[in-house]
Formats: structure tokens, sequence, C-alpha cells
């Protein structure tokens, strides 16, 4: 290093730390280490997450001196809304840039009293299932902790939900967005129970919902660190098709999987909650009367619920979607052996919000999908150029069809 480099580095300002995605033990210790009392954290906490502060000015119950203070040190920095996209049925989708260039995608799908908000937890994903437009993105990296609760932050935000008696828009949070959640363990867990905390969103622990295609050793470690629902996707009832469609299956198979998932249900305080099973229905895959029988007879005498997503298309995928009849008698299946059985309806239809369709603009640090690009070039546009088309599409005052 030179001597002008040395003398950079030294003037450089030390970086600020981001207080948006500090859970309730790591505000306590960040106080501490500036000399301040550990009850600070909850009036910070309050102020970011109920009131949606994000200037230390405003913080009327704390000193001025103590306000410069932490503005020397710290910053509250949401990531930054690129586009705002709503649909004509009210799902509403944000396109969010994160830095290294690329972009997240984060969905509130409004039903009724109900507002569940898809939350992403990586920029893109490296387990690669087959019919998921994010695997074919590649992975770039995880998000921080700060970019997964600020993406319900930025949403609550959109909706003038914070504050005193504000009518509270998002009721759910499902980790259903970009990513394997189970792969940024740390993060997902600290964002995950700051939506829980009474001092932030205050969820119900039975309204955030983790989903997971499998990563068994972080299945098994989740119970020590939250209680929140889970939901297995599964789309299998073999591991000769599972292997195909979701590639993590060859390391842990059904057995393994559903059995941590009974753990994980059995070890929750109120041990009556039930798995979430998903199960995306392809057509001429996994759709057949014969599937839903063996999906019937494994499942037979776990406690569970299925829910049926009916496959969403995109550019790169030659998957196609359930028929309406096989969807109807699969569902009668499973209905008959049992099981509550819903199917999630095709929700944002105009703005490519649905399930498996995020594809944000990931810069691939594994340049899949380039390669994807040159083994099917001319079959389709690239992902980064689906979300180029949806950027520059006028959002259509169609009703969206009920596919399902
Ligand atoms: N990585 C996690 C969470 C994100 S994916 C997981 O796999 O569970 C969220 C859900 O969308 C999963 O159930 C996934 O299988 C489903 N999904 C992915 N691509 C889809 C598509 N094209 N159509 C319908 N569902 C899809
Ligand atoms: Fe990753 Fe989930 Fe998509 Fe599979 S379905 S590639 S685990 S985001």
């Amino acid at each position: 290093m030179t001597e002008q480099q040395i003398a950079a580095v030294n003037l450089a300002e030390p970086a600020k730390v981001n207080l948006l995605g500090l859970s309730q033990a790591k505000m306590e210790a960040f106080f501490e280490s500036i000399g301040e009392k550990k009850f600070r954290a909850t009036q910070v906490l309050k102020w970011i997450h109920q009131m949606g502060v994000d200037d230390f000015e405003q913080m009327s119950n704390i000193s001025k001196a103590l306000r410069e203070k932490l503005s020397q040190v710290a910053e509250i920095r949401p990531p930054e809304v690129l586009q705002q996209l709503d649909s004509a049925d009210g799902t509403r989708k944000f396109l969010i840039r994160v830095s290294g260039g690329s972009a997240i995608e984060t969905v509130l799908i409004p039903d009724g009293n109900r507002g569940t908000l898809c939350v992403s937890s990586q920029v893109g994903c490296s387990l690669d299932c087959s019919f998921c437009a994010t695997g074919k993105q590649g992975f770039n990296r995880d998000l921080t902790a700060a970019e997964i609760i600020g993406q319900v932050w930025l949403a609550a935000k959109s909706y003038g939900q914070f504050g005193e008696n504000r009518p509270r828009i998002i009721t759910n949070v499902v980790m259903m967005g970009m990513g394997e959640p189970l792969l940024n363990f740390d993060n997902v867990v600290d964002a995950m129970n700051l939506m829980l905390h009474d001092n932030c969103y205050g969820l119900s622990k039975r309204r955030v919902t983790l989903s997971t295609s499998g990563v068994v050793p972080a299945l098994d470690r989740l119970g020590q660190y939250t209680d929140v629902c889970l939901a297995i996707s599964l789309h299998a009832p073999n591991d000769e098709l599972r292997n195909q469609l979701v590639p993590i299956n060859k390391k842990y198979p059904i057995a393994m999987l559903l059995e941590s998932a009974q753990r994980y249900v059995a070890g929750l305080p109120d041990n009556h909650r039930k798995i979430t099973i998903e199960y995306t229905l392809m057509r001429e895959i996994n759709d057949r009367p014969e599937h839903a029988h063996e999906l019937a007879q494994l499942l037979q005498d776990i406690p569970v619920k299925i829910n049926l997503i009916p496959f969403n298309p995109f550019d790169q995928s030659d998957y196609r979607r359930v028929s309406n009849n096989a969807l109807r008698t699969f569902q009668d299946i499973l209905t008959r052996a049992g099981f509550t059985t819903t199917v999630r309806t095709t929700r944002g239809d105009d703005i490519d919000a649905a399930c498996g369709q995020l594809a944000g603009a990931v810069n691939d640090k594994t340049r899949r999908s380039q390669r994807y690009r040159e083994q099917h070039s001319g079959t389709g546009r690239s992902a980064n150029a689906n979300w180029a088309a949806v950027e520059s599409r006028t959002v259509e005052n169609r009703s969206v069809e009920n596919r399902s």
C-alpha cells in the first residue's frame, strides 16, 4: 500500500451500523457498546418498526446529545424501491435494489381482511429446482437481516401502516419469495423474530411461515431459535420424481425431510400445528391420480394440510400448468383421503407476481442463467429480459383470471 492509500484508509469514515436489521438482543449489545443503557434498544426498535422512522431527529424521547451520537455511528437504511407495480386484482409487487447491481422482489397479496407479504431471503437461489424462475437465475448472495425486514418495513410504509391506530394491512408474512430461507439461517431468523416481536410488528407466530425445499440440518436447528409455521415444498410423492424436480432431495430425501419437519412442529409449545405441504402441479409430470394416491399414502400419519399450486409458467420453462380437470381430480383424491386441501389462486398475473415467477434482476455469480440461455437459445427470453418486459409493460386494467 502506498502512503497515500494508507492516509485515505485512515481518513475514510468508519462504516455506520445499520440498526434496521438488529434483533432486540443485538440492539441492546449495540447500545452497551457505545456506553448507553440497554433500555434504549426498546425505544429505538419501536421508533423504527412501529412508527416507521428512519431519522434519529424524529426520536423525541431520546436526548439531542444521544441523537447526535447515534447519527455519527449508526443509520437506519432501508433498501431502495426501484419500482412498484400494482395489479388489477390489488396485488402489489416491489422491485427492490440491493447492493451489487441486483434486485429482488417482494409481493403483497390482499385477500379480504388479510394481507400476505411474500418476502425474499436471497438474491437468486442455488438450489436450482427445475420449475422455478428464481432457481434459473442462479445464486448471487444472501440478503442481510436489514434487507429482509426492510421488505416488511417498505411495504408497511407504502400502505401507511406505521403509527398509532392505523389499520394493519400486512397481517401475514410468508418466506416464499426469492431464495431458500434456511440457507440464510441467521439473517432469516433475526428478521422473522422482528416480525413477531411485540415492540416491532407483533405478528402472531401462526401468521409467519417459513417455506423450505428441505435443508434438513438447518430445519433440525430451527426450533431452537423461532416458532413460526412451517411449509415444506414437496412437489412429488416419491424420491425418484422429487430428485428430478428438487435436486436437494438427492442429499436429503423425502423420509428424512418429513421426519425433521415433524420434529419441528412437535417441539413447538402449541404442538397442534400442522405442516403445510406445498405441491406445485405440472401437467403430465406430477399431476396424475396415482401421484395423488401415493401422496395420500405418504402423508397419512403426519399432521399436514396440503396446498396445491398450479404451476405458474415463465419464459425459460417448458413445463405446463396442470389442466383444470387433473387439478380437480387430484384435489378430490386428497380430500376423500381426509386431507384439508386448498388450491392456491394465481394472483398478480398481470405483473408476473405469482409464486415461482419472481426473477428480480440477479447478477448471477454462478452464471447459470447465461449457460441456460446458451443451451436454450431461441426458446425464450432470459429471466432478466423477462423483468425488463415487466418494467416496460403497462399494467392492463383487466380482471385477473382466476385460474383455479
Ligand atoms: N425456497 C423456498 C421458498 C421460495 S419458493 C421453497 O422452495 O420452499 C416458494 C414456493 O413457490 C415453493 O413452494 C416453490 O416450490 C414454489 N414455486 C417455485 N416455482 C414455481 C412455479 N413456477 N409455479 C408455482 N410454484 C412455484
Ligand atoms: Fe430455490 Fe425455492 Fe426456487 Fe427451489 S423453489 S430454486 S429452493 S427458490
